[in-house]
This record gives C-alpha cells, structure tokens and sequence, in this order.
C-alpha cells in the first residue's frame, strides 16, 4: 500500500517571501550613497527565501546619495514628522501617501515576514532617535514605513536585522515566519475542515508552547464550520493563529510542550528511555542544552513508538530551511 501524500502546506518547495530593507542587501540606496549589507540576511536566510526589497526613501523619489533626514517632533503636530533638516523639506504625507499604495501591493506579494533596518527614519521599528527643530533630542520613535507597515499588517512577523543575530529572538521570529507560510499553504489548497483539523494537530506543541488556552480555542474552531461561513472560519482561524505564534515561547514553555510530546509515549517506553527523555527535557529547561538535544529524543521515540502524529509535529521537526536558519543543520 503507498503512503499518503503529504498535506500541502508540508511542501517544503515553494518559496516562502520577506520583505526587506534594501539596503540590507547590499544595494547602495542609503543617503550616502553606500549600503548596509547585513551578512546573516544575505547569506543564512537569503539562501532560503525569496526577498521582495523595499527602500522608502528610494522609492518616494529620492536619490542616492541625498541629504540625511530625521524624526522630528514639532509643535501643535502630533507624532514624530518626517524631516529633511537641511532645507526643512516636511516629507511625512509624501511618506505616508507613498506606503499605502505600498503596502497594498506587498498584500499581493504574500509575504510571510519582514526585516527592518535598525535606527532608519523609516525603517527602524524600535526607538529611532527624534529630535525638536532646534537638534535638542525629543525622545523616541518608529520610523514612519515601518509604522505604518505594522499598521496595514498587525500579524505580519517583523523584526531589525540587528535583533536576529540573538538566536533566541532569531528562533522566535522564523518560527512565525515558517507558521504563516505553512497556513498560507493550506488556504492556497482545496482544503476542508479535515484538513484545517490536521493542520492545527500538527501545530499542537508548537502552539502548546506559547498558549495552551489558544491551542484549546482554536482546536474547536474547525468542530463547528456550520455555524459560520468558510471564509469566517479561515478569518477566525487564522488570527488565532498568527497571535498566539507571536506569543513568546518562553524557554519553560517550551519544556512544558516537550513534557506533554513526552506524556504521549512515556507508558510506551522503557525506564531507561523514559529517564533519558526526562532527563534532557530538564536539562533544556535548566539552560543547560540546547533544545535541540531534547526535541531530536522525543522525535525518535516518538518515530520507535510508530507514533508519527508526535514525531511530525512542526515543532520536532520544522521545515528545513527553517532549522538551517535556526542554525539547527
Ligand atoms: S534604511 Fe530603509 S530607507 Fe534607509 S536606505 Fe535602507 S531601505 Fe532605504
């Protein structure tokens, strides 16, 4: 008899899209005319995704090079504004008009991700200075795309490029890259409510490690597709979803979901095996391994137990070019 197809959203071929900063590719769009080619997006993610590059001073019709601009707060204006200093050029609506029609076209791109350049007018997405008229500082802010980037996209996961070089924050932002890309999958196929079951069953200790109330609400979600229409179960799901991936999934948490893979074949195994398993999940818990070393156990338990619904969880064994940028391979 020959096994049955993977599902859809397991394919791991088809390519997972990000926007990015351009100049995080190397491309000299930056005021003065250089770049800020970032090493890890070139290399270990760029290797496999396919970038959409976006620059929004470029393509507001600036040039390169061009005059620095900055954050501003100025009086009886609310929110930071978008300012050329050297000649007081006010560009915050020529920004703003510029990123609508922007990000409607990147919602057709189906991107799954977005990485920002740190401390840029319009990219930075985490205190970027600000400054009054007269240079005095004025606090700080977000730059005016990247506002309204996660204004237009509030579950799109974004990160700078400078966070991703900490694994742990690297590890939590492609686990929610990967995520959307595998759900988007599944939307893209003829799918049925089966289908969307199977595909939250596989997520079980992915979503168990950073909600296990969300895990329990969304699992009744495709129970009742007669109650709502398709595309209101698809909409319910899918914010669900996204929000609970965005949740932390603190170091605990994940031990607790490795407990709960554990629980489903402990009776199963022998003392040995079962104080080996016990033993790494505890150690990963106490800082002490990497969760590799726990993860790759349960799974081959899991695969001598014949119970491949554990060992294909997304969370023992994500895509491969989500454990390459993992640094898992
Ligand atoms: S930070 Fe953003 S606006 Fe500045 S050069 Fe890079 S892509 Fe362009």
């Amino acid at each position: 008899m020959r096994d049955a197809p993977p599902p859809a959203w397991r394919d791991t071929r088809t390519p997972v899209r990000l926007g990015i900063s351009a100049c995080l590719l190397g491309e000299k769009v930056r005021y003065d005319g250089d770049h800020n080619r970032d090493p890890l997006a070139v290399e270990t993610i760029g290797r496999r995704v396919e970038w959409v590059p976006v620059c929004p001073e470029m393509e507001i019709g600036m040039r390169a090079p061009r005059p620095p601009i900055r954050l501003e707060r100025r009086e009886n204006q609310a929110g930071f504004r978008l300012i050329e200093p050297g000649s007081q050029t006010d560009l915050t609506e020529r920004m703003r008009r510029w990123a609508r029609g922007r990000l409607a076209a990147l919602a057709k791109e189906g991107i799954c991700g977005f990485i920002l350049k740190r401390n840029s007018p319009s990219c930075g997405l985490r205190r970027v200075k600000a400054f009054h008229p007269d240079d005095r500082p004025a606090g700080s802010g977000r730059g005016l795309f990247a506002e309204a980037l996660l204004r237009a996209f509030p579950r799109l996961p974004v990160e700078e490029n400078e966070r991703l070089w900490d694994p742990e924050a690297r590890g939590q932002w492609v686990a929610r890259v990967f995520a959307c890309h595998r759900l988007r999958l599944l939307w893209r196929s003829a799918w049925r409510k089966e289908d969307l079951a199977a595909f939250h069953a596989a997520h079980e200790l992915e979503l168990w490690a950073r909600s296990p109330r969300a895990w329990r609400a969304l699992g009744a979600l495709p129970a009742f597709p007669g109650r709502r229409s398709r595309a209101s179960l698809r909409r319910a799901y899918e914010e669900g979803f996204l929000d609970a991936m965005a949740r932390p999934a603190t170091r605990g948490r994940r031990a607790a979901a490795l407990r709960r893979g554990f629980g489903a074949i402990a009776a199963g195994l022998d003392p040995a095996a079962r104080r080996e398993l016990a033993a790494a999940v505890e150690a990963f818990r106490r800082g002490e391994i990497p969760f590799l070393a726990p993860a790759a156990l349960l799974r081959h338990y899991a695969r001598l137990a014949g119970i491949e619904s554990l060992a294909e969880q997304t969370f023992l064994n994500p895509d491969p070019r989500e454990a390459a940028i993992r640094g898992w391979t």
